[in-house]
């Protein structure tokens, strides 16, 4: 059995650890003593979750659950609790400090293995209805009662979901073929079938369960691939240069969903693969009706007014889903699901068949009145291109995806399978999707906000980091400066993300959760950002401003320290 005591000590190692390799090494000497039983659970809670996010079971417990649980646990009371979390800037800490210092001892202790720690989240999770607060903190303070200074820490960073290891999904996957077989030989496959089914606890246990052999991972209905996303260019041509002869489609502003149906059985997924079924019973009823009898499919949706030939964008669709109720909406603001992709029909996964094969799958399944192909036209010169994308513009759509038509479809990864050309901002050469770090107190006339201003990062997916590029002053309307200052306000924390680097420091901090689409006029090389840094010098945007928040998208998906990268390089080329 591993002991929860054991882990907690390994967490503390790795704290330590700045470098992702000796984090590996550190992980995956956890790993090999751990069994196919418990190996699901255990990277569960390095990655901070209970279950994938399609299950819907979220602890993310309010600190002050955490507060009243360590006070319930320790004999302090609850201002005290509160004062000495005011010192440390962290509840984990705190909980670590105090059950240090115990003013009243359990009866007993017992042992806890890693299951049993992870059944009891569970059931924090789960209570509700009446009581349920009281029933969460009772079994919280439980767990603390038995629990060792450094157990508390991390019980209580998990319940309040914020973990603060450093260890990224990249990180999980190497430590786990290095516990196997001594090196990352197997991390590829790894890779595919985390990509295919977003959920790691379960591709650690059927690896374990086979021995270290998951070539043969399925895709399967209920179980949401990770989506995949589209590079960039800057013009048609570069486009045609890449592709030669590709699929171009017309890039619609709306919602992406995957749908799933096996049988009589659908599910909807949103973007970050959230269930989203009720929301769209409209979607759902078509779904019931296609002639497949199992399938995942991938489209995106927004109301488009047939007598007006105006598409809606997204937030538009989803405002007027929500005011006026959806059945209402349906009829007024009929919705349409653009289908863009097949990835499983009838028992077969199509995600390894060529994209011009899955093409002809979604114009032969999808004729229905709200479920329809995506517009889609083969082209191979730049001029053609060019057309689509000014046509697109002028339906008041976003822009075009270019389609290479050999492609499998590439869950969870930007390759130049799907190229993006997007319209752009006035002058700026286009936006970033950024992830919010921190923000700033408005002066002057804005003080009355306490909100000034934003600091924003990009993702680097090969170190696992945060990297700013940009601090955002200007664009902000006085509704948006609230809106803001209320949704950060109740995530600050008081040290930085721990998988942040930077130079620059904002008034706040917050958990880097966010994702803004930032326009600016270009990008330039800065002593005070941390995106793509060598020497002393980053790159960093050039007169930023928020466009608009991205919902949808994870922190994962933002825009990448490469594509930042490219960007300023495609920049020079231009001159
Ligand atoms: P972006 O969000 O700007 O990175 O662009 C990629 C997104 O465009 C995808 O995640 C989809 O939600 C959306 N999209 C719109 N139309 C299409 C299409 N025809 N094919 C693929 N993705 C599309």
């Amino acid at each position: 059995m591993l002991l929860f005591s054991d882990v907690a000590e390994v967490f503390a190692e790795i704290e330590k650890r700045s470098g992702r390799l000796e984090m590996t090494d550190v992980l995956s000497a956890l790993f090999k003593r751990t069994d196919s039983t418990e190996i699901g659970r255990l990277v569960y809670m390095i990655q901070g979750i209970l279950a994938p996010p399609y299950e819907g079971i979220d602890l993310g417990l309010g600190e002050k659950f955490g507060i009243e649980a360590i006070a319930a646990s320790s004999g302090y009371t609850r201002n005290q609790v509160e004062a000495d979390y005011r010192k440390s800037g962290d509840l984990g800490d705190t909980a670590q400090d105090l059950a240090g210092k115990k003013k009243q001892t359990a009866l007993s202790t017992s042992e806890m293995g890693i299951a049993y720690v992870f059944e009891a989240m569970i059931r924090i999770a789960k209570s509700s209805g009446q009581g349920s607060q009281d029933q969460k903190i009772k079994i919280l303070a439980e767990l603390l009662n038995n629990s060792s200074p450094l157990e508390a820490r991390y019980i209580i960073r998990f319940v309040t979901g914020n973990m603060r290891l450093g260890v990224g999904d990249p990180t999980i996957l190497d430590a786990l073929s290095v516990a196997k077989t001594g090196d990352k030989s197997l991390r590829d496959p790894l890779e595919r079938a985390y990509d295919v089914c977003a959920d790691m606890g379960r591709v650690a246990k059927m690896f374990y369960e086979r021995s270290g052999d998951i070539s043969s991972f399925k895709v399967e209905p209920f179980r949401p691939l990770m989506p995949a996303l589209a590079e960039r260019e800057n013009s048609s041509s570069a486009i045609i240069e890449r592709l030669g002869r590709c699929g171009v489609e017309m890039k619609y502003d709306g919602f992406r969903l995957q749908c799933h149906k096996n049988g009589k059985s659908i599910e909807v997924y949103s973007r970050k693969l959230e269930k989203m079924t009720a929301m769209f019973p409209d979607v759902v009823e078509e779904i019931r009706r296609l002639g497949a009898e199992s399938i995942i499919f991938e489209g995106e949706a927004l109301a488009y007014d047939a007598k007006k030939k105006k598409y809606f964008p997204f937030q538009e669709t989803m405002h007027r889903r929500r005011k006026h109720g959806i059945s209402a909406a349906s009829e007024e603001y009929p919705l349409n699901l653009f289908v863009f992709d097949v990835l499983f029909i009838n028992g077969k996964d199509m995600t390894n068949e060529p994209y011009k094969a899955r093409r002809e799958l979604v114009e032969r399944t999808f004729k229905g009145k709200i479920l329809k192909p995506s517009q889609m036209k083969i082209i191979s010169k730049a001029k053609e291109l060019d057309s689509i994308f000014k046509e697109s513009l002028s339906e008041g759509l976003e822009g075009i995806i270019a389609k290479d038509l050999s492609a499998p479809y590439t869950a969870g990864k930007r390759k130049f399978a799907w190229i993006k050309l997007k319209k752009s901002y006035g002058k700026s050469v286009d936006t970033i999707d950024g992830v919010i770090i921190g923000y700033y107190l408005g002066q002057g006339s804005r003080a009355e906000f306490e909100f000034g201003g934003l600091l924003v990062a990009v993702f680097n997916p090969e170190r696992g980091r945060l990297e700013t590029v940009a601090r955002i002053g200007t664009g902000f309307s006085e509704e948006e400066m609230k809106e803001l200052q209320e949704m950060l306000s109740g995530m600050k924390t008081k040290q930085p993300a721990p998988s942040l680097d930077f130079k620059v420091v904002p008034d706040y901090w917050v958990e880097p959760k966010y994702v803004a689409e930032i326009a600016f006029d270009d990008i330039t090389e800065s002593k005070m950002h941390t995106c793509a840094m060598r020497g002393e010098k980053g790159l960093a945007l050039r007169f930023p401003r928020l466009v608009k928040m991205r919902p949808d998208k994870t922190v994962k998906e933002a825009t990448t320290t490469q594509e930042v990268e490219d960007m300023f390089k495609l920049q020079r080329e231009k001159g």
